[in-house]
């Protein structure tokens, strides 16, 4: 069974350490997840992404992930990353999803404090938790090669802490991501995190907070934000990347193209798996069950 993120966060935020959040994006990442986190003793928190989740990839991909749940016994929570439309959420808590975010991070404000509030009750009436953004993570390299490249500075859009206690206090939200100088996707050069910018956002909230593009962060900055009050780090760059390496050199070894998928995804398992438990012991999540 799923279960909802917010005793995940509130024993990590009681015991000052974070959670990796990975989105799966398919049954062999799924699978190295849950499996580095039963071996690691941690509580298991994957996400799905709106790219994986079209037609019947909502349905089925949450179908697999609840079903999976079933055979392991560390607690497995499912979040739907950066959902931009209500409909959408919706659908998700129908599917099963235990946990969304809504991503309103480029609207002013008000309209982002007003939608995530409508959200935020509609899913506490099905217990499910929220996820809300405040200040606005911007992209790096992501997605299709050449694809996004992130031009602006990621000092524009920081997270204002005078704006923090305010959203709180209007959403109820269970967890807020804060820009604090990360990005998504590959960087082109190393990020440094506004920490002092995390310590003013930590006095004035009392929900966890959450590091968006937490691939390719150096481990000291990491280790840094989760002592200053980060509880959940969103990693997803730095498995699919160690999947898709894995496979184009197994791909340019072999010459059969019928070669069965088991024997094609084998490092791929091996190396996906190594980067999870690395993120699970240097955040500090490995085990709490
Ligand atoms: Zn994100």
């Amino acid at each position: 069974m799923l279960v909802s993120m917010k005793e995940m966060l509130e024993d990590a935020r009681k015991n000052h350490y974070a959670l990796p959040a990975f989105d799966v994006s398919n049954y062999e990442m799924m699978k190295a997840v849950l499996e580095a986190c039963e071996e690691e003793r941690s509580p298991a928190l994957l996400m799905g992404l709106g790219v994986d989740l079209g037609g019947k990839g909502l349905d089925l991909i949450t179908s697999m992930v609840k079903e999976a749940s079933r055979f392991f016994s560390v607690p497995v929570c499912f979040h739907l990353d950066h959902a931009t439309d209500f409909e959408f959420i919706k659908a998700a808590a129908k599917a099963g999803f235990s946990s969304v975010m809504y991503d309103g991070s480029v609207l002013p404000f008000e309209e982002n404090a007003k939608n995530t509030a409508e959200i935020v009750k509609f899913a506490h009436s099905k217990g499910i938790t929220v996820e809300a953004e405040l200040g606005h993570v911007g992209n790096a390299m992501v997605g299709n090669e050449g694809d996004s490249v992130m031009n602006e500075d990621p000092e524009d859009t920081l997270t204002l802490p005078d704006e923090v206690a305010r959203f709180v206090e209007i959403t109820d939200v269970d967890a807020l991501a804060i820009a604090i100088g990360t990005a998504h996707g590959v960087y082109k050069k190393t990020p440094t995190l506004r920490i002092d910018r995390l310590d003013e956002i930590t006095a004035v909230c009392d929900r966890p907070l959450v590091l968006h593009g937490g691939s390719g962060t150096p481990d000291d900055q990491m280790k840094a934000a989760i002592r200053h009050g980060i509880t959940k780090i969103n990693i997803y760059s730095d498995v699919v990347g160690a999947m898709n390496s894995a496979l184009l050199n197994k791909l340019k070894s072999i010459q059969n193209p019928s070669t069965w998928p088991a024997f094609v995804f084998e490092d791929a398992r091996v190396q996906m798996k190594e980067v999870v438990k690395s993120k699970l012991r240097t955040f500090g999540s490995s085990g709490r069950i």
